[in-house]
């Protein structure tokens, strides 16, 4: 039963001859590049997610007198970043 595509060549694949690699899958002659593919892809969403959080760098967000009031100020920035990203759940296919 023909149940996979190959994500490069797109050639059907049954159960037998797919490969999968972190939910993308391939066919044999293609695995190398398909992880190569998928590796590139998570490493820029890590990246814009490492962006995301930037803005706390050097900031103090102990529970320090100052870093109490930064956390007031920076509510809403804090809940984003600790807020999945969407992009990250649909690559992992969740
Ligand atoms: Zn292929």
């Amino acid at each position: 039963m023909i149940i996979y595509n190959c994500r490069k060549c797109k050639a059907p694949l049954d159960d037998n001859e797919a490969y999968e690699y972190r939910g993308a899958v391939a066919c044999a002659e293609h695995f190398d590049e398909v992880i190569e593919m998928r590796d590139f892809e998570r490493n820029e969403i890590i990246q814009d997610e490492h962006n995301k959080t930037k803005v706390f760098e050097g900031i103090d967000l102990t529970d320090s007198t100052i870093g109490k009031a930064n956390k007031k100020l920076l509510k809403p920035n804090i809940e984003i970043a600790s807020r999945e990203s969407q992009r990250l759940k649909n690559y992992e296919g969740r």
